[in-house]
């Protein structure tokens, strides 16, 4: 029988949230993706969006959740100070990341989270809270999961000023690629038309337009042009916009989304509390 999976929007935008009115629709906290894949609940990214997501998984009950992080700049994890779920006895987090890097993964979190930084701990929380180091390219199931009906994840190193990690999430015939933060290139283009072959949904890094790429080359971001392109060589079902610069109002997004409509009709501008079913 085919699962049922549902992507629920959180966050949108890239680099810091933004409060202005001027960003409401469209909305201005950063990266955070909750997927309900069939009985798993898999967090992609733990941005500002996540202590909201936080309270709503609380009052549905959910009690055990997968973060997968793509990287650890701040606009990725900034939720996690705070987490609600953090402070329930009964919950079980567990956290996956790129162990590359001059400390590993654990040890980076480790230091984010506690004094100076932060008056708590990753220890000091009464939840389960499991760290699992992931090597870019590795493949692994949810933890705790049977083997036989898992959700599989496989990772792509991305194009990023110190790295960023890609996800495929599958179970069964669904898929979703997570895409953020990357910059497109010719040999990420070819990978990323492998990693991401016949997927249900792309999450994309939108965070620029084409124009304003041409300035920011080596900041490690991508187009919605780029991510549209990709989805057409993957044979990807639907394409989804994320990431956004902190500097596009929705006056703006509205005409880049107009703009995208006539090259592609089946791709999708995220915008918080937008709900896809797959
Ligand atoms: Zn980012
Ligand atoms: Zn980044």
């Amino acid at each position: 029988m085919e699962k049922r999976w549902s992507v629920e929007i959180w966050g949108v935008r890239g680099s810091s949230p933004v409060a202005h009115r001027d960003f409401l629709e469209y909305g201005g906290n950063t990266s955070c993706i909750f997927v309900q894949c069939d009985q798993e609940a898999v967090i992609l990214d733990a941005g500002s969006g996540l202590l909201g997501l936080g309270d709503a998984l609380i009052s549905k009950g959910v009690r055990k959740v997968h973060i997968l992080l793509s990287h650890l700049h701040m606009d990725h994890i900034c939720g996690l100070l705070g987490f609600p779920l953090f402070l329930v006895p009964e919950a079980e987090i567990h956290l996956y990341g790129n162990t590359e890097g001059q400390l590993g993964f654990c040890e980076s979190l480790k230091r984010l989270m506690g004094r100076p930084y932060w008056p708590l701990g990753l220890a000091d929380f009464p939840s389960h809270v499991e760290i699992h180091e992931v090597v870019p390219g590795a493949s692994f199931r949810l933890a705790g999961i049977e083997a036989d009906h898992g959700v599989m994840v496989h990772t792509l190193e991305g194009n990023h000023p110190g790295g960023s990690l890609l996800y495929r999430v599958e179970q069964e015939e669904q898929s979703i690629i997570y895409g953020l933060d990357c910059e497109m290139n010719d040999a990420m283009l070819q990978a990323l038309r492998n990693f991401s072959q016949d997927g249900s949904l792309l999450i994309w890094d939108a965070n620029f337009t084409d124009e304003d790429l041409e300035r920011c080359k080596g900041w490690g971001h991508s187009s919605w042009r780029q991510g549209i392109a990709l989805g057409r060589e993957a044979r990807v079902k639907m394409v989804l916009m994320t990431h956004y610069s902190g500097e596009y109002t929705d006056e703006f997004m509205q005409k880049q989304q107009e703009l995208a409509a006539r090259e592609d009709v089946s791709c999708c501008f995220a915008r918080e509390g937008m709900v896809i079913h797959l």
